[in-house]
């Protein structure tokens, strides 16, 4: 897998790239380490993919390695399932962590950290409530002011967080800050908070704690206890940056260096696992893996392959400017991959019977290219009646010139098999069609056709004695806007009603059977399609990844 995506490599080099390179050649190190560091409150989205590309794809170009670090250290929102679900979707994306580490194992080292700065007379135990620390910490054009607990001796506030440890305090009482600057231009660097505290149960180390440690003083410690070389983050921790190399030089520790690039966004869906977990709770969708969820989870079942995703990251680069990519991207890389591995299958959706009255054969077996983009993919046998379905929307009784398809006495190519002339229109008692009889002509079969006859339409079929029912899921985008996070009122207002469409019984080609979980398949002229999970060998389900064409641009939607 490793080989496949080193494959992958693209010629322009991304400002990631040039800094490592510059690194490299500059002799400042001789592998590098990232690292990818999810908070388990959710299951990874597609923006998430973007930043594991890039951490991952760095590694492997370059040399070295890349952890996966749970950055546990809030105890309220994280939970194992997560823990679980993130570590299927990196490898099911095809990426190998070099180490799986948890924020939480360093709450001892963190705490030592906590405790030299303290003796450095570079941290206080603050009694303020958060109001109070707010109102002190000024604003942008004003300084703010230190309060009368930053004059603690050092003995003081090793006692007093030695006891906000042992749980002497309630939650909110005491908070442990840095002690820098209370008129720094960055808001960030006025004596943030190290540690506050919370009685709560963690996920990984149950009670043993009530102190947890602030985002800015896990991070780039974690980062230096794994010699992470390039820490890489989004744009909106560019003003922690300035906090993140003061701890680190003041606690003299290995000197990670964070960098920052631009979130990446998907149009028409949400990249925030609490908005994503407010859709799963609420019930708008089945779960976290419901296939118009944006989660790896979600497009996995849709039936999106790991390599339309990573060149989906690849195509939309990194950058240092926000950016909302249009979900048509994401939906071609679908289509440019499955074009060329999805085995090609005959579904009729909404049937009209044919019958050829002038066909005798019997158990006749012909043959269809699994995949036309294929060489080595062979072929499939299917077999031939004198019964067979075709689309009901692929018949007009009144038909203009230009139509192509099925109409009275009009010929057509039955995929694969014969070319067919519609005779007669059969109709039950209140006039609704219900069957055509038709002839074939036998010297017109695929391969050896030389009957002369030139048609431009061909139709997919089933033969009404074998196929069998499946369901399909025709899913669609979730929202009916680009933006739904920023749209006027709430994001839950702009949901797409017609985001799933049930075709509870389609008739299916006897191949389809054998499908399993993962394969690819294109239903010819209807789109990609996948197993869903849920199937039974007596009920199989299919869901639609994504149509042949992109019908959102056509429709100026
Ligand atoms: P969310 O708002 O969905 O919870 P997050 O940033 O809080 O996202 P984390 O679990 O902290 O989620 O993210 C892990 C890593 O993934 C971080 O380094 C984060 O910067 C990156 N990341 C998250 N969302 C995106 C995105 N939309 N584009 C690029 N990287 C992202
Ligand atoms: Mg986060």
């Amino acid at each position: 897998m490793t080989e496949e995506i080193k494959a992958e490599e693209k010629k322009s080099l991304n400002f990631l790239e040039e800094i490592v390179e510059a690194d490299l050649a500059a002799g400042k190190y001789q592998s590098i380490m990232t690292r990818f560091p999810p908070e388990p409150n959710g299951y990874l989205h597609i923006g998430h993919a973007s930043s594991i590309c890039l951490n991952f794809g760095l590694s492997l170009k370059y040399g070295g390695g890349t952890n996966l670090r749970f950055d546990d250290t809030n105890p309220v929102t994280e939970e194992t399932e997560y823990v679980d679900g993130i570590k299927k979707d990196i490898q099911w994306l095809g990426f190998e962590w070099a180490n799986e580490l948890y924020a939480s194992d360093y709450f001892e080292q963190l705490y030592e950290y906590a405790v030299t700065l303290i003796k450095k007379e570079l941290a206080y135990v603050d009694d303020s409530t958060s109001e109070e620390i707010a109102e002190q910490k000024g604003t942008p054009t004003q300084p703010g002011r230190r309060n009368h607990y930053a004059e603690r001796t050092v003995e003081e506030n090793l006692r007093l967080f030695e006891e906000m440890r042992q749980g002497k305090y309630r939650d909110g009482e005491k908070v442990l800050r840095a002690k820098i600057n209370m008129s720094a231009p960055n808001m960030i660097m006025r004596d943030p908070i190290l540690y506050r505290i919370k009685h709560a149960h963690h996920h990984r180390t149950g009670d043993r704690w009530a102190i947890y440690p602030m985002y800015d003083f896990a991070h780039g410690q974690s980062d230096s206890i794994e010699h992470i070389t390039h820490s890489i983050c989004t744009m909106e921790f560019v003003p922690h940056r300035e906090v993140y190399d003061w701890l680190i030089g003041k606690l003299e520790i290995y000197p990670s260096h964070q960098y920052e690039f631009a979130r990446r966004n998907l149009s028409h869906t949400l990249t925030s696992k609490r908005k994503l977990l407010q859709l799963v709770n609420e019930k708008y969708v089945s779960g976290w893996d419901d296939p118009r969820m944006p989660t790896i989870a979600g497009l996995r079942r849709r039936g999106y392959t790991p390599e339309s995703i990573r060149d989906y990251c690849e195509r939309i680069g990194v950058g240092k400017r926000d950016n909302m990519v249009d979900a048509g991207v994401l939906e071609f890389c679908a289509r440019e991959h499955l074009n060329k591995i999805a085995l090609r299958r005959m579904v009729v959706f909404d049937p009209l019977k044919v019958v050829l009255t002038n066909y005798e054969g019997t158990g006749e077996h012909l043959h269809s290219e699994n995949n036309p983009e294929d060489p080595d993919g062979g072929t499939r046998a299917l077999s031939f009646s004198n019964e067979l379905y075709i689309e009901r929307d692929d018949f007009m009784e009144e038909a203009p010139k230009k139509y192509f398809r099925l109409a009275p006495g009009k010929q057509v190519r039955l995929k694969s098999a014969y070319i067919i002339q519609c005779d007669e229109v059969v109709k039950d008692a209140s006039g609704n069609i219900i069957q055509l009889n038709c002839s074939y002509f036998a010297n017109s079969k695929s391969g050896e056709d030389t009957s002369g006859i030139h048609v431009k339409g061909t139709l997919h079929w089933v033969n009404a004695n074998d196929c069998f029912p499946i369901r399909v899921n025709e899913y669609d985008r979730l929202f009916t806007v680009e933006d739904p996070a920023n749209a006027e009122g709430d994001f839950t207002d702009y949901i797409n009603k017609d985001s799933l469409k049930i075709i509870g019984q389609a008739f299916a080609e006897p191949a389809l059977k054998t499908a399993g979980p993962e394969e690819r398949f294109q239903f010819l002229r209807k789109g990609y399609f996948t197993l869903d999970p849920g199937s039974t060998p007596e009920q199989m389900i299919f869901n639609r990844t994504v149509t042949l064409k992109d019908s959102w641009a056509k429709a100026g939607k």
